[in-house]
Parts: C-alpha cells; sequence; structure tokens
C-alpha cells in the first residue's frame, strides 16, 4: 500500500515538476536551485532559542512557510531559523551541496541526521576561523547526502551584526562544480587586474617617485581588499585564521578607500591650486574619516557601515565638483579621472535600480558595480599618466618663448645624432643668436626685450615645420634641432628666418638675429657635441661678417674648426 502510494506520488511529483508542496525534489543532476520557495523560517528575537527547544511541536508549529521572493532582513539583532525539506525519489543515495551565496555571516549553524538518524551539527560562520567551514570555498557549502527514496528535513541558524541575507540553494555536486570553475576563474581575473594595476604603478612610482602613486595603490590595494571582504576571499585567502580581521576588514578597507581616494582626487586634479575652496572642504572630510577609519574596527559594526555610506556619497559628489572644475580649468589628467569616476557612479545607479527592480536581476546588473571599479582604477591608472606627462612636460618648456629650454636639447641632441647616424638620415642644427641684444635691452627696456624672445619663439614654431625640436639655449640663444633635413634644406630655413625677423614689427626694434648651420652629411662628425660645436662656429662666423645673415659650416672648416674650437665664444669678442 505505501509503495503504492509512492508510486503514484512520484508519478505526480515529475509531471508537476520539482515543487511538492514545501519539499524540493532532487535529481542526480540537479542545477544549483534556490531553496527561498521552499524554505520555513522563525524569528528568534532574544537569539536564546536553541536547537532542542526548536524539535518541540510548540516551535515547530512557528516555523512559517517564507512567501517572497528573497528573505534579506538587512540588520537584524534577531537570531533567524530556517528549516526545509529536500526529496530523493531516484535509487541511489545522492549527494548535494547546499550553498549559502553571502559569505559575510557572523554565526551560520547547520544541522543534518547523519545515518542513524542522529543530528549532526556544523557551527560555522565568518566570526569562527576559515577551518570551520566543510569545505574550503569562499561562501559557505554543506555537503548532504540523501538516502534512496528518502525526505530529509534540514535546519540552519542565522546570526550576524551586519545585513543578514539568506541566500540558500542546493545543487548536485557535478552542477555545482562545472559552474564554480568558470567562477574562479572570473575572481581570478577580476582581483589579478587589481593586482596588476598596483605592480605596474608601484614600478612607476619607483621611477617617478610622484606621491600621487603612493595615493592610487593605497586606493586599489583598499579597495581591491574591500572586495576581497565582501566576497569573501581576503578571508579564505588572506587571513583564513582571524575572523577578527574578516570581519573588521571591511569597514576599515571602506574607509582606507574613502581617505586614499579624497587624496588621490585632490593630487591629480591639483585640487588645491584649480579648486582650492572644494579642496578645503575634501580636507576637512579627511579630518573627520581618518579617526572614524582608525576607530573603526573596535567599535560597532553597524555604526561604522553606516556612517561610512553616507562618508562615500559626499565623497563622491565632492571628488565629481573638483575633477568637473580641474577640467574647467583645463588639466588632462582631470579628464581621465571624470570618465573613471562616471563610469563608477553609473554603475552604482544601475545596482541600486537593480535593487530596487527597476532593472532585471542578471550577471550584467548584479556585477556592474565590481566590474567599473575595476575600470575605474585602470581610467585613473591613465590619469596618472597623463599628469606624469603633464608635470614633465612643464619642466621641459621654457616658460617665457614656449620653446624647449637647455635641459630638453641637451637630452634630445644626442638621441636624435645617433639615430640619424644609425638610420642614415639627415641632420641639421641651427644656432640662432640676437644681434646687439645688449644695446637692445640698454635702449628699450628689459621687458620690450622680452617680448622680443616671445616673439622669435612665435615666429620659429610657426615658421619651422615638423619634425624640429625649436629650443631657447640661453638668455637670447636660440637652437633648432632639424631632424630629417639637409643642409641645403636647413639653409633656406635659416634664410627664411633671418629674413622674417628683420620684418618683424616690434615696435621699431630694429631686431635681427645671425644663425650657424651644420649638417650631418657634409662634417663627418663623430659625437653630437662636434655637430653643435660646427653650428656655434658658423654662428660666430655670421656675426664676424657682419650679423643678420646665415653662415653654413664649411665642409673642411667645419672638421678643422669643430677640433680646434672648444670653447664658446666670448661675449667681448663679439662686440
Ligand atoms: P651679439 O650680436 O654679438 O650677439 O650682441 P649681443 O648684445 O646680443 O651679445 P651678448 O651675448 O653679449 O648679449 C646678450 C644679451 O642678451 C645680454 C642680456 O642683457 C640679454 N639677455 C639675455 N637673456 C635675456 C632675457 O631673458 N631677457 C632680456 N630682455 N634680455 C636678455
Ligand atoms: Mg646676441
Ligand atoms: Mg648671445
Amino acid at each position: 500500500m505505501k509503495r503504492a502510494f509512492t508510486f503514484w506520488g512520484l508519478l505526480w511529483l515529475c509531471l508537476c515538476g520539482s515543487v511538492y508542496g514545501e519539499t524540493l525534489t532532487v535529481t542526480p543532476d540537479l542545477q544549483p536551485t534556490s531553496l527561498t520557495p521552499v524554505l520555513r523560517l522563525l524569528e528568534d528575537s532574544s537569539g536564546e532559542l536553541d536547537f532542542a527547544q526548536l524539535q518541540t511541536p510548540e516551535y515547530q508549529a512557528r516555523l512559517t512557510a517564507w512567501d517572497q521572493p528573497a528573505a534579506n532582513f538587512g540588520y537584524s539583532r534577531s537570531a533567524y531559523w530556517v528549516s526545509f525539506t529536500l526529496r530523493n525519489p531516484t535509487e541511489q543515495p545522492l549527494t548535494l551541496l547546499i550553498r549559502q551565496d553571502y559569505p559575510l555571516i557572523d554565526y551560520l549553524d547547520f544541522w543534518a541526521r547523519d545515518d542513524s538518524g542522529n543530528w549532526v551539527k556544523t557551527a560555522t560562520g565568518d566570526r569562527l576561523p576559515f577551518a570551520s567551514r566543510p569545505l574550503n570555498l569562499r561562501e559557505f557549502m554543506f555537503p548532504v547526502t540523501l538516502p534512496a527514496q528518502s525526505e530529509r528535513s534540514f535546519y540552519l541558524r542565522f546570526a550576524s551584526q551586519g545585513a543578514l541575507n539568506i541566500g540558500l540553494s542546493v545543487s548536485s555536486e557535478t552542477a555545482y562544480l562545472s559552474k564554480l570553475e568558470v567562477e574562479q576563474l572570473f575572481l581570478g581575473i577580476y582581483y589579478g587586474g587589481f593586482l596588476v594595476l598596483v605592480i605596474y604603478n608601484l614600478f612607476l612610482f619607483m621611477a617617478v617617485r610622484d606621491r600621487a602613486y603612493v595615493y592610487y595603490m593605497g586606493y586599489v590595494l583598499s579597495y581591491g581588499l574591500y572586495f576581497g571582504a565582501l566576497n569573501g576571499v581576503s578571508f579564505q585567502f588572506v587571513w583564513p585564521d582571524n575572523p577578527w580581521l574578516a570581519n573588521e576588514s571591511l569597514v576599515f578597507m571602506l574607509g582606507l578607500t574613502l581617505i586614499s581616494g579624497v587624496q588621490f582626487g585632490r593630487e591629480i586634479c591639483a585640487g588645491r591650486q584649480l579648486a582650492p575652496r572644494t579642496d578645503r572642504l575634501a580636507r576637512l572630510l579627511l579630518y573627520i574619516m581618518i579617526p572614524l577609519t582608525v576607530i573603526a574596527p573596535f567599535v560597532s559594526y553597524r555604526l561604522m557601515v553606516t556612517a561610512f555610506t553616507i562618508f562615500a556619497l559626499i565623497t563622491s559628489v565632492l571628488l565629481m565638483v573638483m575633477g568637473a572644475i580641474s577640467l574647467l580649468r583645463g588639466s588632462i589628467s582631470a579628464r581621465y579621472f571624470m570618465v573613471g569616476w562616471v563610469a563608477l557612479l553609473a554603475s552604482v545607479v544601475v545596482y541600486v535600480f537593480k535593487t530596487f527592480g527597476w532593472l532585471p536581476h542578471n550577471p550584467f546588473t548584479h556585477n556592474a558595480f565590481q566590474v567599473a571599479a575595476l575600470i575605474e582604477m585602470v581610467l585613473l591608472s591613465l590619469a596618472l599618466g597623463a599628469r606624469v606627462n603633464e608635470i614633465r612636460k612643464r619642466g621641459y618648456i621654457d616658460e617665457l618663448s614656449h620653446l624647449y629650454n637647455r635641459r630638453y636639447f641637451e637630452e634630445q641632441l644626442p638621441r636624435e645624432f645617433s639615430f640619424a647616424v644609425h638610420s642614415s638620415t639627415p641632420l641639421s642644427l641651427l644656432m640662432l643668436d640676437l644681434d646687439h641684444f645688449k644695446a637692445i635691452n640698454d635702449h628699450y627696456g628689459h621687458r620690450q626685450g622680452d617680448r622680443a624672445i616671445r616673439a622669435i619663439g612665435d615666429l620659429v614654431l610657426k615658421q619651422v615645420r615638423k619634425p624640429v625640436l625649436p629650443c631657447r639655449y640661453g638668455g637670447e640663444e636660440f637652437a633648432i634641432l632639424l631632424p630629417r633635413t639637409s643642409e641645403e634644406q636647413a639653409a633656406v630655413i635659416a634664410q627664411r628666418l633671418v629674413r622674417r625677423v628683420a620684418e618683424l614689427d616690434l615696435y621699431e626694434m630694429p631686431l635681427t638675429v645671425s644663425i650657424g648651420v651644420a649638417s650631418l652629411e657634409r662634417g663627418n662628425f663623430d659625437a653630437a657635441l662636434q655637430l653643435f660645436e660646427a653650428a656655434d662656429m658658423a654662428l660666430y662666423r655670421a656675426k664676424q661678417q657682419g650679423r643678420n645673415r646665415v653662415v653654413v659650416s664649411a665642409p673642411e672648416v667645419g672638421q678643422a674648426d669643430a677640433g680646434a674650437v672648444t670653447k664658446r665664444r666670448e661675449p667681448a669678442q663679439v662686440q
């Protein structure tokens, strides 16, 4: 009779699907299936109820079916008891995995019957060492075996200071394995990305020694560890024996992320210079957040998480404003900063919309926030690069003429020289000096003299087409390096410059220049310095021959002079 009942019951089950009242029917290849629809639940607000009491009919009657799609209880002081029943209709015993997918539960106890029918308790949770878990996985996973043709109930008790999210599912061992592999791959890529960014920027920091890199690395590390704590990865791999850290690291890392993020933003947007008022507010925020972060691990978790969530909102708005101001005032690195920041905020919006049910729950909406955080890190790394570029360029530019300065010329000359020698391409150098500039200064004043220097800078930039390295070599001397330019072309350029300078209308200043030209092709020089000296020598000749003219370093003279003249012209010789 009983057999027949089982048979008809089974048949009915197969026809109707797997959910039979509050019992879930399992199969050997069961894909991960949520247990939420079959949960029975009891809130124990005193937190003192024990398992033996729960087994009494009184409490069993109070376990009620949970009829909502999710079982999230926010911050709750109550303990939550959960029960569900699985049914194995097959002729074989089935090994299954029960999974709790939110890994930040403080205390999680699990009860299942062993073969002789006795209840066996597994006590775990992230307040206990990682080794308390039955399986070495970042989420809680309980393996259970259901004998052939049996029905078994299981109990869990949840208690946590943080958000109490019950996310239970069941699957066959094999179905879970393939899912696990994909998940591990993505986690590896994700945290690998963080690690690569830290290492890459560490090397850059050693080369550049810019403080912004320290803040950046602090930001990436703390953000990475924050997500690591959230996903349970840090507890599994970084500090498995330290449940205290596993719990407190979350708020502490959140605080560090905010602090280093604000500091990084201030540096990269040049807040103090470009947005001083916003910068002052940011500093104020830091004065509050730093002590809060220090005490965070020692005070109520709930309080700190709430405080930091509010600070995160304020910080985001503040950094957006600072970035926008800095962007409007011409900072290039602020562009990358803003794109990164907008990407992160957009993903937060997606996440919030998903949480409120305005967007569907899918892998994209679920992971958008974490993925965007990594994308933001990449963009901020680009912002750092742009900033370093900006600074370096500024160090190579002459303020008055806006041409390159002497330091840059001295770095580039040997490079261009050896490139030209090795690639057998022409290379020419013009040395340009203003005529009687001392007299002009004396007559028109130093300020007008400066104007003349600036006018020459503009003229050079306009007249000489790329590729060219125009530099202000010294006071009123300019060096113009012309890669891939033959002597003939260089002489034409020099002639044109001399003519254009004489035509300049600068408050009636009689401004003229003399130019010496030297070319690699004729001189057969062995070192960059010889080319330079040949051009300088030619300039000296131009001065001697009456100024306002071009002299090209003659081949034989070029060689002889290049060796003979090592001393620079003295001003006295010229006048
Ligand atoms: P020469 O034709 O022989 O080159 O005559 P010169 O007067 O130009 O020769 P010299 O090199 O002796 O004088 C250079 C003068 O350029 C000296 C200095 O007063 C002036 N000078 C150098 N740097 C600057 C500058 O940055 N601004 C201004 N206004 N004058 C400068
Ligand atoms: Mg001069
Ligand atoms: Mg001079």
